[in-house]
């Protein structure tokens, strides 16, 4: 035989036994955000490069340490999406979807970083994220956040999840709290460590957000961006806070909030959980009123956050908070007792099925003996066997077998099937 070849480190198979809980997920997703009138927008996975490098930032972890960039058969060089913002707002303006107008937009599918795979961590993973351009009041920030704390409430996520919240002000009000922070670090030069040196002068915000705890007595000390707001930037973040006041959303302002990428301003947030160890940011965004710009439109202000699915499918599974619905079960399993069933049992297979839209039915098929049938009825999950044999047949009946309860079985008419299932699937007990 020869090497089996596998997948890739960090990019993980969906496998059946967990796609149920990904489907689960991503209805209660896509209906939410209909709900909230959210329209969805799905870009490459590959874009130019200079793209990531202009909208993320050259002295990130992502571009510096994260992007598969390679050359493609022309010689450009491609970079597979390391999130969506950057493609979101490059496709909205390829378009004309900014052009006076307001958009809200949605999008899912699969990130790609170079970095150390770990639970909770992988090279290829899946983020849901939504933006919204055109809107600079405080009032969509917090329906941003509504939104999203509506999706933990309908997931049972809302014990497990805190909100963070920080304002990165304007940027002029930032450029000058960099220069405040800059000479803060410079006085404490020894206290920093290599990767600290170098951001000091290309992006010296990003060395608050450091977990070297060598440096945390100091980083504590450091000037707080909060007290150099502009005074816009300030009324803004006092609006958004009034705002989830009354709506009875908690969060904790969260000082040394800067998130990794450069775009940000104003508003941040992350939702956290303690409960995925060090991977506890399940979702994550703010305010980037001028990254539409940056990449070449006229200013358009834009929120937005992306969440990601494998940290939010792992808290599911952690917390025990997998619904029935969401196992992917059969609620019947029909089998044809013989060959001679087997057109007759197929029939019956797609009457249920016209009958009853929302059955989960799989028909027996690939003959064997009664005992390898019965036994694969039972390795099916379903609730309920439907038996067909030939004395079943002439009396136009079928046997129902309870494969998960201490029933006795029981012949039923045909012609009844329909009626008879959606009762016991009900939970109603036969007369
Ligand atoms: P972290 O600090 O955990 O590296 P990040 O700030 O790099 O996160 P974002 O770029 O804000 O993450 O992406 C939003 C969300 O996507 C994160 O909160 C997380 O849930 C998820 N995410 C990011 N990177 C990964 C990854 N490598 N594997 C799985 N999920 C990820
Ligand atoms: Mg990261």
């Amino acid at each position: 035989m020869s090497k089996k070849i596998q997948a890739i480190r960090g990019m993980n198979d969906l496998l059946p036994d967990q796609s149920p809980l990904w489907q689960y997920f991503e209805g209660q997703v896509r209906t939410l955000m209909s709900r909230y009138g959210y329209d969805e927008i799905r870009t490459p996975i590959v874009e130019q490069t200079a793209l990531f490098k202009r909208s993320i930032g050259e002295v990130t972890d992502i571009v510096e340490k994260e992007m598969y960039t390679f050359e493609d058969r022309n010689g450009d060089s491609l970079t597979l999406r390391p999130e969506g913002t950057a493609s979101c707002v490059r496709a909205a303006l390829e378009h004309g979807l900014l052009h006076n107008q307001t958009q809200r937009l949605w999008y899912q599918g699969p990130m790609f970083r170079h970095e150390r795979p770990q639970k909770g961590r992988y090279r290829q993973f899946h983020q849901i994220g939504v933006e919204s351009f055109g809107l600079e009041g405080p009032d969509i920030d917090a329906e941003m956040i509504l939104l999203s704390a509506r999706l933990w409430q309908q997931l049972g996520l809302s014990e497990h999840v805190t909100l963070e919240l920080n304002s990165l002000g304007s940027a002029e009000a930032r450029a000058a709290y960099r220069d405040t922070l800059v000479d803060y670090f410079e006085s404490h030069y020894e206290l920093l460590d290599e990767d600290s040196r170098r951001r000091l002068t290309s992006n010296p915000l990003r060395i608050l957000d450091s977990k070297n705890p060598d440096m945390a007595p100091m980083l504590a000390d450091a000037p707080r961006m909060i007290d150099h707001l502009d005074a816009e930037s300030r009324d803004h973040f006092a609006r958004l806070t009034a705002m989830l006041d009354a709506a009875g959303i908690g969060y904790v302002v969260n000082l040394r909030l800067v998130r990794g990428l450069d775009y940000y301003s104003r508003t941040v947030f992350e939702w956290t959980t303690t409960a995925l160890g060090s991977q506890g940011t399940v979702c994550a965004g703010g305010r980037y009123d001028g990254l539409v710009e940056q990449l070449g439109g006229k200013p358009v202000p834009a929120v937005g956050f992306a969440m990601g699915i494998e940290r939010l499918i792992l808290l599911l599974d952690t917390l025990e908070l997998v619904p029935d619905e969401a196992r992917g079960e059969l609620d019947v399993y029909l089998l044809p007792m013989g060959e001679a069933t087997e057109p007759a049992a197929l029939l019956l297979a797609e009457r249920l099925r016209e009958a009853l839209p929302t059955l989960r039915l799989q028909l027996h098929c690939g003959g064997g003996s009664f005992k390898s049938r019965i036994k694969k009825a039972d390795r099916s999950g379903a609730r309920l066997a439907l038996l067909l044999g030939e004395d079943e047949l002439a009396e136009n009946a079928v046997t129902l077998k309870f494969l998960r309860e201490d029933r006795e079985q029981r012949r039923l008419d045909q012609d009844a099937l329909a009626e008879t299932l959606t009762s016991l699937l009900a939970g109603e007990t036969l007369a």
